[in-house]
């Protein structure tokens, strides 16, 4: 039985009550994160609380937790589970009100919930054959770059990707590439690697943000730039990145190849990068 931790508590997942008043269950008032944990290590924690920190601003909810209770709490929830490569999710709710009223409750505590699952790598199949994606408009509000646990409308879109047999859809707004349903979204292109500047209309992925941390370093040209529609449609690579499914390289889209349909060059030497850092957090060296 796993144990998750709820307001100050860690008790089994199955024990866990929220009140149906809860605002995350009646309005999707609340944000959350995504963590992976390499060899028990987590990744990149500070990113992850900095972002916390950002969506709690960006709805207006006090942070119920200082910094070290933060990695106190994450910390002993990891070791619960044993160790290992999990995956740590946690929410932060404006709470439970007496009463349903969309206005913000006053005096009302903040709902404060994680849980972490094992981390499963993505399938061999990945890196010899890639993934399918599809693109789709971009039906989601201006405040993608709050992490809110209101996903709806990524649901649906990515909904839309798995009824066609394809793994993410790629998300366009006025002709230009945001993200994914659940990913950021790179190009290669002409050997430069390219990635949507981060603003409203995308979430700041820590896994972005590596990536081009990880080209820096090594010598790889990229750059922060709009991708227009066309520009994905004739890209020599697209990947798709998050901290569940790391970059995965997309080698159909809309039913066409990309490039010449097999993960490209670019990606196998981003993908070893990664997993290089990966062994570092493993060993210590890294966060
Ligand atoms: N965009 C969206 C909409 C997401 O849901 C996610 C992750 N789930 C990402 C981007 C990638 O962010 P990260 O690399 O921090 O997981």
């Amino acid at each position: 039985m796993s144990i998750v931790y709820l307001n100050g508590e860690f008790l089994p997942k199955d024990e866990a009550r929220v009140s149906v008043l809860d605002r995350g269950f009646l309005f999707g008032d609340g944000v959350y994160e995504v963590i992976p944990v390499y060899g028990g290590r987590l990744f990149r924690l500070e990113q992850h609380l900095d972002r916390l920190d950002q969506s709690l601003v960006g709805i207006r909810l006090a942070n119920p937790h200082t910094r070290p209770e933060w990695r106190q709490i994450i910390g002993q929830l990891v070791e619960l589970q044993g160790g290992g490569d999990q995956s740590v999710y946690l929410q932060v709710t404006r709470g439970a009100a007496p009463k349903r009223d969309h206005a913000f409750p006053a005096d009302v505590r903040a709902t404060v919930f994680a849980m972490s699952s094992p981390l499963t790598p993505n399938p061999p199949e990945v890196a010899q054959q890639g993934v399918a994606a599809i693109t789709l408009e971009d039906i989601r509000w201006k405040y993608c770059h709050i992490k809110a646990v209101t996903l709806l409308a990524n649901v649906l879109l990515r909904q839309q990707a798995l009824d066609g047999g394809a793994v993410e859809s790629i998300l366009i707004r006025d002709g230009e590439v945001t993200e994914g349903a659940a990913s950021n979204v790179f190009i290669v292109r002409a050997g430069e690697l390219l990635t949507p500047p981060k603003g409203p209309f995308l979430l700041p992925g820590i896994t972005r943000d590596l990536i081009l941390e990880l080209a820096a370093a090594n010598g790889i040209p990229h750059r922060e730039a709009a991708i227009t529609e066309a520009d994905l449609a004739s890209a020599a690579e697209i990947w798709v990145t998050s901290s569940t499914r790391e970059i995965l390289p997309v080698t159909t889209l809309n039913g066409v190849p990309v490039g010449n349909g097999k993960p490209g060059p670019q990606w196998t030497r981003m993908a070893a990068l990664f997993q290089a850092y990966k062994e570092c957090l493993r060993s210590g060296e890294a966060n």
